[in-house]
């Protein structure tokens, strides 16, 4: 199966096999759903089960995260695909409920199939299933409710106040709770608190998940773990390092695209590639000796540039490759220290995180002395933790760099694992400083949803199939609320939903009402610090009405 196209009809086509239509395309669409749905709902809530993946090739992950795991199920169906990508665009957007979403989706989707068959519908009188078009009318009729609801039960809070950074920290612990690094290390939520607080300070509006710098040591125990307020550069030189001289007041960088180095006016592009992979091929009958000179006296002139505006230290990096020995030896000679080439991806990071743009036109250099490309540091200092080569870029008073969490862990499965969760942490923490709206966690939201709707149908007379439909939707969020206490141990899991249930309609005050599966403790959720951030949400349940939606609408699945 190579192509996947979801087209403005609402046909899926893919290319290796026969066409298929109507009810049957919707069932074979929902029932690969139910099956991705299954196998992610033991992974639900802060006591859950984790996986064990082999990956590709035969390295052991063992993991909470649904993201990872949903990766690492390959899936071909082209719908069950669809639930990948709406588990991605969580994980992107707000760091969390990535198999909140998918779990959901799947429920909605069992309810649907029950629908469209017309299954225990005898009851109300209807022989035959109900039309998609009106099953997704109504979901989306309860998804507004339910987004209005949780607008109602949300709370806005100052994070600069005393109580700000003690929420922060109890959502960190909220979306923490389901790591497994969470039982090892229960102090990585103020570790991911402490550090975009720190990042806050200097980035403010452009806070961002690379605002904080996270170094895996997979040795050590994860207690030593901690924050440095300074950036922290895990790489090695090709070059020695030449430390500060004692007379300068700065420690100058440049990022220096390595496309630079084969940009030439003339028409040295024979040599240049071959100059990357050390070696030459002459293409043309231009004399050897004057193609290499023109290189050296470009690399030469390149070289004392640098150094008339006080670079010490070079980031080289944009194209995958080598440096030639010959502009190795010039950077040696003029004691300009030169990082081993970065890969694209490492070196935009770089200067995302350093706030340096990347030079590839060394002229941009000579126009303006103060310009962004030039990073200044009151030093860049060699510093060797377990062996490994780091570089402490030590910040002016003036400029800011990312804070580091220096993270260690006794294996690499076990620091893989933590940087995950640290990095989803954060992401929900840059969310909700950007945002500080918080609802209450332990199920609360869904049961109060599951109320507003049912009420809603009362009170407005709704009655016939948008009842049926209505209906359908509170108990897929009921189950969710189920799951989750189920996959903590309860046993008397559905008389506590009914109990939740009564107290949630009997009065209003107890709308955050859940239970804390820490300690099984019913209560208000916001008195007790269990707490989501509202954006997130608020997304799962407008995204999986969305994506509920395109599959119910989906009549045909046409190869080509
Ligand atoms: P996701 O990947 O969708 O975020 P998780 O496995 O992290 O899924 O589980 C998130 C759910 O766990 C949320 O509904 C959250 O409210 C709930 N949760 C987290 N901590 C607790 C807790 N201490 N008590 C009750 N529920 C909790």
């Amino acid at each position: 199966m190579e192509r996947l196209v979801l087209d403005n009809n609402w046909k899926i086509i893919i290319n290796d096999k026969e066409n298929i239509k109507g009810d049957h395309a919707l069932y074979s669409n929902i029932l690969a759903c139910l099956s991705v749905g299954e196998t992610m709902k033991s992974l639900l809530g802060p006591k859950s089960r984790d996986k064990l993946i082999i990956n590709q090739y035969g390295e052991i992950i063992i993991t909470n995260d649904g993201i990872t795991v949903l990766k690492s199920m390959n899936l071909i169906h082209p719908v069950s695909r669809m639930m990948v990508e709406l588990s991605k665009s969580m994980d992107d957007q707000n760091g969390d409920g990535t198999t909140s979403v998918v779990v959901l989706c799947s429920l909605l989707l069992k309810k649907s199939l029950s629908l469209l068959k017309g299954d225990s519908l005898s009851n109300f009188n209807i022989s035959r299933g109900i039309h998609p078009i009106r099953i997704m009318r109504g979901f989306i009729k309860a998804s507004k409710i339910s987004i209005d609801t949780i607008k109602k039960i949300s709370k806005r809070f100052d994070i600069n106040s005393d109580q700000g950074k003690e929420i922060l920290l109890q959502v960190s612990t909220t979306t923490l709770n389901s790591k497994l690094v969470s039982h090892i290390y229960p102090n990585l939520p103020k570790l991911a608190v402490d550090s975009i607080l720190l990042a806050y300070k200097f980035s403010k509006s452009n806070l961002t998940t690379q605002s904080v710098n996270i170094v895996g040591v997979s040795s050590g125990s994860m207690e030593d773990s901690k924050i440095l307020p300074y950036f922290l550069l895990p790489h090695s030189l090709i070059t020695p390092f030449y430390p500060k001289q004692s007379n300068s007041k700065e420690f100058n960088i440049v990022l220096l695209d390595l496309l630079f180095l084969n940009n030439n006016n003339n028409n040295s592009k024979d040599i240049t590639e071959s100059f990357q992979n050390n070696e030459i091929i002459i293409k043309n009958d231009k004399d050897i000796e004057s193609l290499i000179q023109e290189q050296e006296s470009k690399v030469k002139s390149l070289v004392i540039t640098l150094k008339k505006f006080g670079i010490s230290i070079v980031g080289v990096g944009g194209n995958d490759g080598t440096l030639a020995p010959l502009v190795r030896s010039y950077f040696n000679k003029a004691k300009i220290s030169v990082f081993k080439p970065f890969d694209r991806d490492e070196f935009t990071n770089l200067s995302d995180r350093l706030g340096i743009s990347i030079l590839s036109d060394i002229s941009n250099l000579s126009l303006n002395t103060t310009s962004s490309f030039i990073g200044k540091f009151k030093n860049i200092k060699q510093e060797i933790i377990q062996s490994r080569e780091l570089y402490h870029f030590e910040p002016l008073d003036t400029i800011s760099t990312p804070p580091t969490i220096i993270l260690y862990g006794s294996t690499d499965i076990e620091l893989q694992e933590t940087k995950r969760a640290l990095h989803d942490s954060l992401c929900v923490l840059r969310n909700l400083i950007r945002d500080p709206v918080v609802v209450p966690g332990g199920g609360a939201c869904e049961i109060q949803c599951c109320n507003v709707i049912l009420s809603t149908i009362a009170n407005e007379n709704i009655d016939g199939l948008e009842m049926i439909v209505l209906t359908a939707f509170t108990e897929a969020l009921e189950e969710i609320a189920q799951i989750l206490y189920q996959n903590s141990g309860i046993e008397n899991h559905l008389e506590l939903i009914l109990k939740l249930k009564d107290y949630h309609r009997v009065n209003e005050s107890n709308a955050s009402f859940g239970i804390d599966l820490r300690t099984e403790t019913m209560g208000d959720m916001y008195d007790l610090g269990v707490l989501e951030t509202c954006s997130n949400k608020l997304s799962q349940i407008s995204m999986v009405t969305e994506i509920v939606s395109s599959i119910l609408k989906i009549d045909e699945i046409i190869n080509h």
